[in-house]
């Protein structure tokens, strides 16, 4: 029995970050200590300038730091600097990333506007070329890289592997005294895959602070164990991403689990998550979900949080938790204009709770929060400002009420209004 033992001292937190070499793609930093970059992908054609610019934009506003788009023909190659001069008309400057598959050498050598605009190019050694033009059209891309002054991603994906190495370490895996599974063999492919390709990158002349590098797989264990490897082996920056991770909740909850478990391990430079969206959904999803999965694990702020109580038998009506919903809806719908009006306004938490059990100590904790009455409580709402109760609220106002306590809140917190006042 150790319930009267001692008080311990506990750990929360993730373990010392990966070290990494920096690279900059445009003026974001990725690896190195900085902190872990969300960057997304457009599903445009992008020789549809007008639907990619505006996907691109959306995507920036949501908060992406870096955007990947596809360069798979001419047009959309010849469609990358009008794309890019659009956007800083527009005022956006996020860094665009090509993703390039099979011809990625002969559209960057035919296009040297689109090889400029780009921050970065992302390499697939799975299907740059195959046998004896393999390494012709990778050094191709990377010298266009090394002209242009420009990072590259080797990406590796567990769809698209090399077939060769992997045939070659089956052969290999066969004729050794202790084979291992097929499972791990493939997840060695996939490490040396972008391991190989980095050093012959670098044997061409590229440094390694240009170079990230990506090894994705669609189960959340081999991505782990992947990751696990491919951090222990090399000191490249890494992009994580569970690809395919699919739709809806699968989607958010497959990589959330495999990355939030990596960068608890102090894995990961960069982080995608590649949600399928519904038909017609907003792209921007996959944004908010890496942005709230760093935030959630105590990495980066990006948006107040609230915390809502879930509601049980004690709670009288919705009125909580339409509440929260709505402070919630407020605060995304604000963020834009409150990045730049209030400083540090991401940093700050409000509580919205169900009932007395829970909701004067949660709504306490929080910079500011009520407690709405439950199950035969009182009619009445305490509010909490920084731990103090301030007001308590009554009838059928209660919301509105709230609502305009947290606008101010913020206005007094975070628009200098308050630190000149005292
Ligand atoms: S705070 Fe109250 S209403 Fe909310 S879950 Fe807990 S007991 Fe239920």
């Amino acid at each position: 029995m150790q319930s009267n033992s001692p008080i311990r001292e506990t750990q929360a937190g993730p373990a010392a970050r990966r070290v990494s070499v920096p690279v900059k793609v445009g003026s974001v930093t990725v690896g190195g200590g900085a902190p872990v970059v969300v960057q997304s992908m457009t599903n445009t054609d992008t020789a549809d300038i007008d639907a990619t610019v505006a996907q691109v934009s959306a995507l920036a506003r949501a908060g992406s730091e870096i955007v990947r788009i596809t360069v798979d023909r001419d047009e959309s190659a010849a469609a990358v600097p009008r794309i890019r001069e659009r956007l800083e008309r527009i005022g956006v400057h996020v860094p665009l990333v090509g993703d390039f598959h099979y011809i990625g050498h002969k559209l960057l050598t035919d296009h040297p506007a689109c090889a400029e605009a780009l921050e970065k190019y992302r390499i697939n050694p799975g299907n740059v070329g195959f046998r004896d033009k393999r390494d012709r059209q990778f050094s191709e891309i990377i010298e266009i890289a090394l002209k242009h002054d420009k990072p590259v991603r080797i990406g590796v994906n567990w769809g698209s592997l090399d077939q060769e190495l992997l045939t070659h370490l089956m052969d290999e895996n066969a004729a050794s005294p202790a084979p291992v599974s097929a499972a791990a063999v493939m997840r060695e492919a996939i490490v040396r895959s972008g391991l190989l390709s980095a050093a012959r990158a670098e044997e061409l002349g590229m440094g390694r602070d240009k170079i990230i590098l990506s090894a994705k797989v669609s189960q959340v264990q081999d991505l782990i164990a992947v990751y696990a490897d491919l951090a222990a082996r090399c000191d490249y920056a890494l992009h994580l991403g569970l690809t395919e991770a699919g739709m809806g909740t699968k989607g958010i909850v497959a990589s959330a689990a495999s990355m939030g478990i990596l960068l608890q391990q102090g894995i990961g430079d960069t982080i995608r998550v590649s949600l399928t969206p519904e038909p017609g959904g907003d792209r921007t999803r996959e944004v908010q979900v890496a942005q709230e999965l760093l935030q959630v694990m105590g990495f980066r702020a990006f948006i107040p949080v609230v915390a809502a109580c879930p509601g049980c038998g004690r709670t009288t009506s919705t009125v909580f938790q339409e509440l929260a919903r709505d402070i919630q809806d407020d605060i995304r719908r604000s963020m834009p204009v409150w990045r730049e009006k209030y400083p540090g306004v991401e940093a700050l938490n409000v509580a919205v709770m169900g009932c007395i059990v829970n909701g004067p100590g949660e709504s306490k904790f929080a910079d500011i929060g009520i407690s709405l009455p439950g199950t035969g409580e009182a009619p009445s709402a305490p509010v909490f400002v920084d731990g103090k109760k301030v007001a308590t609220l009554r009838g059928a106002g209660i919301a509105e009420e709230f609502k305009v306590m947290v606008d101010e809140y913020i206005r007094n917190r975070f628009g200098g209004e308050r630190s000149a006042a005292e």
